[in-house]
């Protein structure tokens, strides 16, 4: 009997512990959440970016963070005040578990629908069938199956989608607006963007997926706006210091910041060719 009680509570602990979210420190990595735009907020961690966008019909995820940090978002919109908003759409850029580890989880906390691409979908199965421990993760189910040109129209924000592989095969990109101080700003999410040198059809693939997304972004209005889907790309934390300390000027938009970064992704794959091609 005293063994049956033991053997109780170690159970009820156990699925108390992998109920509660990971501990929020610098460590772990929890950043505080933020606003960068009128409609956008940042709540992601410090290796991994997730933004909340407002339509105006509720809440927009775009990805979702290695599982268990997931269980951040929904701490870090209630801090931001927005807990009573409803997530009614998760982004899911690209397959890789820090895109997509929480996808499952924050789908079925907000009965959210989840958008990737068939091979996205793929590779999440796949990640998900490798990930063990506190790291396990379930893949999400797919309400909408991104394609190339989709156009999603979700209260007063219109979002573009476009198929950009290349850093795995079924990345895609995100072109929308978002508004500081109530003017509007052409944004764009590149969905992956580092190459895969060592797959020659993904490595040819991506170069392509960047002159495409440098011809789209170049089309007026000129896309101002980076939100690269990992912080130390689009300078994020820099720029919240520099935000914080001018709420006048915001430094999130910029004329060069997506051009210079599609340029830098373009100069590291290029190196990381060159290495390979040495080997
Ligand atoms: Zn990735």
């Amino acid at each position: 009997m005293k063994k049956l009680i033991i053997l109780f509570l170690l159970v009820t602990l156990n699925s108390y512990a992998s109920d509660a979210a990971p501990e929020m420190n610098d460590k772990n990595g929890y950043v505080a959440p933020f606003k960068m735009f009128d409609n956008v907020y940042y709540v992601g961690d410090k290796w991994v970016s997730s933004y909340a966008i407002e339509t105006g019909e509720g809440l927009v995820i775009i990805d979702t963070l290695d599982f268990p940090y997931s269980k951040w978002i929904p701490i870090n919109l209630s801090k931001l005040g927005l807990e009573d908003k409803k997530v009614t759409h998760i982004f899911v850029t690209h397959g890789h578990s820090d895109h997509a580890g929480g996808a499952q989880y924050l789908q079925s906390h907000y009965g959210a629908k989840v958008l990737m691409t068939k091979s996205g979908h793929d590779l999440v199965i796949e990640q998900s069938r490798k990930s063990h421990g506190i790291n396990s993760f379930l893949p999400p189910r797919v309400d909408v199956v991104v394609h190339d040109n989709m156009v999603l129209r979700l209260g007063e924000e219109t979002f573009t989608f476009y198929t950009t592989p290349g850093h795995t095969a079924g990345d895609y990109s995100i072109d929308f607006f978002v508004k500081d101080k109530g003017v509007a700003h052409r944004a764009f999410v590149v969905g992956g963007h580092s190459i895969n040198a060592k797959d020659s059809k993904l490595a040819k693939q991506f170069f392509e997926s960047m002159d495409r997304i440098r011809a789209i972004a170049s089309q007026p209005p000129a896309v101002t706006v980076n939100l690269a889907n990992h912080p130390h790309k689009n300078d994020l934390f820099l720029n919240h210091k520099k935000q914080s300390a001018n709420p006048a000027k915001n430094p999130f938009i910029s004329n060069s910041n997506f051009f210079d970064f599609l340029s830098k992704q373009e100069e590291l794959a290029r190196e990381k060719v060159n290495e390979l091609s040495f080997q």
